[in-house]
């Protein structure tokens, strides 16, 4: 049995103060609805916990799991921050009605304008805090860097039969195709979805990675894909990855005109956030140096803060490249007149 001394009766009283104190603190808190599940983005959420005392409840979801919920949940939603992948994914959902303006100088000065929200009003909706870049790998025992430097290339008639892709319909597709009309217009867009589909070597099938096997194997020559699965490939020990990367070279397309499409990993302020100077506090500190690295890292991609370095080999061998600046929002806000070009040119 302890001794209780009245100096060790005050020294109880002043610990009790200090945890009451602290959960005071703990009770802030900010529910989170995250359709990233990365081991890093793990350390992310601690540290923001750690510096603010704010405590974070996640929901892990998909894309569209999380705008389900959103949806189905209406104003009764506990969603403060909502964390989603893919410009056409963040536009649709604004669309929705899903989030609300939010007015950070902090986020304003950190995250580029091409890669937040521009609609009129209120400030943006959502902010991009990595970039993930769309490129093209091929087979390099077949095809030549040179032929296929650039989107408009893949449907050139000398490619033909050897383009492979995953649906048109998906939102990393949408959004590129979402770019390109807006650097062609809509008569050339269309011209060159046409000219995609008369190249494939199969009908589309499989995520992006699918598609960089199929071109290292031989059932298409060229792909496309989201730049991180190429970086995981070679970061991968695994024997086949190895055999895969040693048959493909890749490009970064349109470097000798607007640049290489990029897209974003990004978050918002949920409509019927209740935890809002909260909410607030934790989208600026994903743009901070430190949180940038981990977000970013996390998925092999780039972090949005173009001045934060990473330590990842694979995009380093990678190397830099000309970013296409056209405001990702307008490419996302694209998606239903691409869709209906991929409906009238048979793009699956
Ligand atoms: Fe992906």
């Amino acid at each position: 049995m302890a001794h209780s001394t009245p100096l060790r009766l005050l020294a109880a009283a002043l610990l009790a103060g200090a945890a009451l104190a602290a959960t005071a603190q703990d009770n802030k808190v900010l529910n989170l609805y995250s359709a990233r599940h990365y081991q890093t983005d793990e350390a992310l959420y601690a540290n923001f916990t750690k510096a603010t005392g704010i405590k974070i409840n996640r929901i892990d979801a998909d894309d569209a799991g999380v705008l389900n919920r959103l949806k189905a949940e209406g104003a009764a939603s506990p969603a403060d921050v909502v964390l989603l992948v893919d410009a056409a994914r963040l536009t649709k959902a604004e669309s929705e009605g899903l989030f609300q303006p939010v007015n950070s100088a902090v986020l304003q000065a950190r995250i580029p304008a091409h890669l937040r929200d521009n609609a009129d009003g209120g400030g943006p909706q959502w902010f991009g805090f990595s970039t993930r870049a769309r490129i093209v790998v091929y087979n390099k025992a077949t095809v030549q860097p040179a032929d296929v430097d650039s989107y408009q290339k893949l449907a050139d008639p000398k490619n033909k039969g050897k383009v492979c892709t995953r649906s048109g319909s998906h939102p990393y597709n949408l959004t590129l195709f979402g770019a390109m009309l807006q650097h062609l217009g809509p008569q050339a867009t269309e011209a060159w979805l046409k000219g995609l589909v008369d190249n494939m070597a199969r009908a589309p099938k499989g995520g992006d990675t699918d598609q960089i096997k199929a071109a290292a194997s031989g059932e298409c020559q060229i792909a496309l894909t989201n730049s991180y699965y190429l970086a995981r490939l070679m970061r991968s020990t695994k024997p086949e990855d190895v055999e895969v990367v040693s048959k493909i070279g890749f490009v970064f397309p349109n470097q000798q005109s607007w640049g290489t499409h990029v897209n974003i990993s990004g978050g918002a302020l949920a409509k019927h956030a209740k935890n809002r100077a909260e909410a607030v506090a934790f989208l600026e500190y994903l743009a901070g140096d430190e949180a940038q690295r981990y977000f970013a890292d996390g998925n092999n991609e780039w972090p949005a803060v173009a001045s934060v370095k990473l330590n990842n080999p694979a995009l380093e061998a990678m190397g830099t490249f000309k970013v296409d600046t056209l405001p990702i929002a307008d490419a996302g806000r694209n998606q239903a007149q691409v869709q209906q070009m991929l409906d009238r040119v048979g793009f699956k």
